[in-house]
């Protein structure tokens, strides 16, 4: 007897329409080609028949709706939207994190929503500064990743190279998917190192259509192959190297994010973009339970279940509204259900949730695990607000994500003290910034801190547009800052030092600033680094 076989109706259709699901999200430094793969994947995906819309779309939404200035100044985007589509019966959703170079929180948050990441790397640079930051938070949820080594069509690193710069960088182990068929300007296909099919590959029109393939075994392509004798041999010696490493790789250490599978291609020639979207499908995680607040897997049959992840305000200025991203964890949705929120035991009935596809908005009525739905105007939910229909659970899975920038805050207005505070309460709990306490604070100041500067220009704005209350804004010496447990002998210890300062957010939860890395050091000698955490469950 199947597993399947005891479980009801319901739960067999939960369950098998969770494994079709892929849920991701792409961790890269800007410029790496996220937006053009993310749109060539829509391509060869089918979702689109010509490249070239997204950016359209994304210009078009600029002008459309000027939710937030700063956006439309500085013409990127502070948002994201998930990008939905099917292929051979998988459902990929994609969670479209910005790929800005003032990054924040909302896209480290992004990944506790994904069952896997898909790392972007250009081969010109290697593994780069923001991909870093994003692959701790992947390290910490031990999820599958992904590799695709893009613009293999420029000058760039040797891919045994890019292979031993993502080792020696993020101390993970590639294992080479896919092989190039020459780089640079001759880069001319790829090798399935899986499949053992060499793709030699023209573009079409710019890299709008897919690319015209001929597949050949290894030695006839290599006949065709614009390549001199030399680089041939080169390029057989490379794959008789590479060939078998997929097929010995550790599937725990692929699961956990200790080893991850390297595709290479050109996201805007449209190169080894099959051979990567047929194995993404195979080797990407469905749905995981989730672990709730006990630490009890939340299995994907039972009863409705998600988290909010995500909150984005005042999407349409005129109506001041907001709208709530979920991350079905558990049991189908469906429109019109009644949940209740579990730390306020309120009940909200969900009519009308939509999924967002760039700019077109649908109304969804059923869901499943995996997928994102957005609530508009959701009342009291939170980042991290878990919600259920029937069968009670708890989330705790959206950890603090230590601030890296910090600035000290007042109102022009003295007047306002109280605005002040309520107004960052608010976007502290939307997730949009950290509000602190001053160390040693007096008066009217407060201290805030986020993950990407950017967010400091995100708080200034609405808190002129939305609380009428203008900020003075001043810089701070904070160099780095750890979160803390409510353990006093280390508070003290802490705060015996001279260039550390205890301090504690609106919630209470403590953390330790640094005026410098010497400073950060000694600390954790001094109450061990195991005390000191970048990243804390809320
Ligand atoms: P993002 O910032 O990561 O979203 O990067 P974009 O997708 O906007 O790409 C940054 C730049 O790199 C753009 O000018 C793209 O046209 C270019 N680009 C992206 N992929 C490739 C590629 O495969 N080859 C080359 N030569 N350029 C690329």
């Amino acid at each position: 007897m199947s597993e399947l076989d005891t479980l009801t109706k319901e739960q067999q259709e939960i369950i098998e329409e969770a494994r079709r699901r892929r849920t991701f999200a792409i961790i890269s430094h800007p410029d790496a080609g996220k937006t053009t793969l993310t749109e060539k994947l829509l391509l060869y995906g089918g979702a689109i028949h010509e490249a070239g819309s997204i950016r359209q779309r994304k210009a078009n939404r600029y002008a459309a709706s000027d939710w937030m200035a700063i956006e439309k100044d500085r013409g990127i985007s502070v948002t994201s939207s998930v990008l939905r589509f099917e292929k051979d019966n998988i459902k990929f959703n994609l969670l479209d994190t910005p790929g800005h170079k003032d990054f924040s929180e909302d896209t480290l948050r992004t990944l506790v929503a994904a069952d896997t990441a898909l790392m972007v790397i250009d081969v010109a640079k290697g593994v780069e500064e923001q991909t870093e930051k994003l692959f701790e938070v992947c390290k910490m949820r031990e999820i599958p990743i992904i590799t695709f080594v893009n613009k293999c069509d420029r000058p760039g690193l040797e891919p045994l190279e890019v292979i031993s710069n993502i080792e020696n960088q993020l101390g993970i182990e590639p294992i080479p998917a896919s092989w190039p068929l020459g780089y640079g300007r001759e880069f001319q296909g790829i090798y399935d190192l899986i499949g053992k099919e060499l793709h030699l590959q023209h573009k079409e029109e710019h890299g709008a259509k897919k690319a015209h393939t001929e597949k050949y075994n290894l030695e006839e392509g290599l006949k065709e192959a614009q390549l001199s004798d030399h680089e041939k041999e080169k390029f057989r010696e490379e794959v008789m190297l590479t060939e078998d490493m997929m097929k010995m790789m550790d599937e725990e250490a692929f699961k956990n994010g200790k080893a991850t599978p390297v595709f290479f291609g050109s996201a805007l020639n449209n190169f080894g973009l099959d051979v990567f979207l047929e194995y993404f499908a195979e080797l990407a995680h469905p749905p995981q339970p989730y672990l709730d607040e006990s630490g009890n897997e939340r299995e994907i049959g039972r009863g409705f279940s998600g988290f909010v992840f995500k909150m984005q305000a005042n999407m349409n200025p005129d109506h001041r509204d907001c709208a709530a991203f979920i991350r079905i964890t558990s049991g189908k949705f469906e429109r019109g259900i009644e949940v209740t929120e579990s730390n306020t035991g309120k009940k909200v009935k969900m009519s009308t949730p939509h999924t967002l596809m760039g700019d077109e908005r649908n109304i969804l009525e059923e869901a499943y695990p995996g997928d994102v739905v957005s609530l508009f105007n959701p009342g009291s939910f939170r980042i991290g607000t878990t919600i259920y229909s029937d069968d009670p659970v708890k989330f705790d899975v959206i950890p603090l994500f230590t601030p890296e920038h910090f600035r000290k805050v007042s109102t022009k207005d003295p007047f306002k003290r109280k605005q002040l505070r309520e107004g960052l309460k608010q976007l502290a709990e939307e997730g949009v910034v950290h509000v602190f306490e001053m160390p040693n604070g007096v008066g009217n100041e407060l201290l805030l801190g986020t993950v990407g500067a950017l967010q400091f220009d995100v708080v200034e704005h609405r808190m002129e547009t939305e609380y009428n209350t203008e900020l003075h804004i001043s810089s701070v010496s904070y160099h780095a800052a750890r979160w803390l447990d409510q353990n006093q002998e280390i508070i003290e210890k802490l705060e015996s030092s001279y260039s550390t300062h205890v301090t504690e957010d609106m919630e209470g939860t403590p953390i330790v600033l640094f005026d410098s890395g010497y400073a950060l050091n000694q600390a954790e000698e001094k109450v061990g680094a195991e005390n000191l955490y970048k990243f804390k469950q809320g």
